[in-house]
């Protein structure tokens, strides 16, 4: 493969679309920011196309893909229904960090819903994402831009230290705002479910869909798949990750490992949960890059703020 080549957003000119719309319609991989992270993004109905974005990230099949989409009115494309409920969250929280999980259109490749009868899609907020959906006309179905189980890019800089010369183009739009993942909500049974937890609190959801079902799927490392990509081990540093529910359990724990002679990389995640989320993957991505034994990690109490805070650091410090 050539060399990946990076391409500045801003100005956000109609050549620059025009080069990201192009690689979408001949089927290679681009990278882009959201604004939640930065997405490997294909063309959602081009199997191939499809198939390289498993290939570049190393990413399980079982594993399925959210499907970008520039506005509501191209969901058309991809699902065999858009019920009420989606309606109604995609007026409250589209374009933004919320995907929604509903009965998938026959033309929608099996690899894009790891051959489930779901498909999962979002609108992103960030304007230049929209404008590269728009411009190639297509769907594009986008994970992290990160090979599968590291942590997920929320710079340029992160997704070239990972899939360099396994993507086409990056497009650089600076850092991510958002930071986090989306929250994926599931409108395929009865009660409307939590698939996994983001940006948009479960109080958010239930303001407009009423109560829905946010237990979450128990974390073990050797569990099986609850269901489709919720793989328990994920969004790791490589460098072991160490939590710790208090300030003193937290110092006790850089003492103890310090005294054993280890070099120990601290972080803590208690402050204002929108500016921990902006910049969680970041700091660890420095953090692991910084020749640490082990990290540890302060978590922020539970609640439903931060609900995706925690859940992204249990998964990341899982053996
Ligand atoms: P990522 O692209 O790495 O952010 O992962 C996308 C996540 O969206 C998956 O890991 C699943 O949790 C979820 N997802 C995508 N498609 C579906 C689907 N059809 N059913 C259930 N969950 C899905
Ligand atoms: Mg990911």
């Amino acid at each position: 493969m050539t060399p990946t080549r990076r391409i500045p957003l801003d100005p956000l000119t109609d050549e620059v679309l025009q080069l990201a719309a192009d690689a979408l319609r001949a089927g290679e991989l681009i990278a882009f920011p959201t604004e939640t992270v930065y997405g490997l993004g294909a063309n959602a109905l081009d199997p191939a196309a499809v198939a390289k974005i498993f290939a570049a990230k190393g990413r399980p099949a079982t594993n399925p893909l959210i499907v970008h989409v520039a506005d509501e009115s191209q969901v058309g494309q991809v699902v065999a229904a858009w019920p009420d409920e989606a309606r109604k969250l995609a007026a409250e929280f589209w374009p933004g960090p919320l995907t929604v999980v509903v009965p998938k259109a026959l033309n929608v490749p099996d690899a894009v819903t790891a051959g489930g009868l779901t498909v999962a899609v979002r609108c992103p907020a960030l304007a230049s994402a929209r404008a590269i959906i728009a411009a190639a006309g297509v769907p594009v179905a986008a994970p992290s831009a990160n090979r599968s189980g590291e942590l997920s890019p929320t710079t340029a800089d992160h997704v070239l230290k990972s899939l360099a010369g396994k993507v086409h183009l990056v497009f650089d739009g600076g850092p991510c705002a958002g930071g986090l993942e989306s929250t994926v909500v599931a409108l395929t049974s009865f009660q409307p479910r939590l698939l996994r937890p983001g940006p948009i609190t479960v109080a958010q959801l239930e303001a407009v869909l009423g109560p829905i079902d946010a237990t979450p799927p128990k974390l073990t490392a050797d569990a099986p798949m609850p269901g489709p990509g919720m793989l328990p081990k994920h969004y790791a540093p490589r460098t072991p990750l160490e939590c710790a529910e208090s300030e003193p359990e937290w110092l006790f724990l850089i003492d103890l490992y310090e005294t054993a002679g280890l070099k120990v990389g601290r972080a803590r995640f208690d402050g204002d949960p929108a500016r921990v989320m902006a910049t969680l993957y970041a700091e660890l991505h420095a953090l692991d890059d910084a020749g640490h034994d082990r990290l540890i990690a302060l978590l922020p109490p539970p609640t439903d703020e931060t609900r995706a805070i925690r859940d992204r650091l249990a998964r990341a410090s899982l053996d």
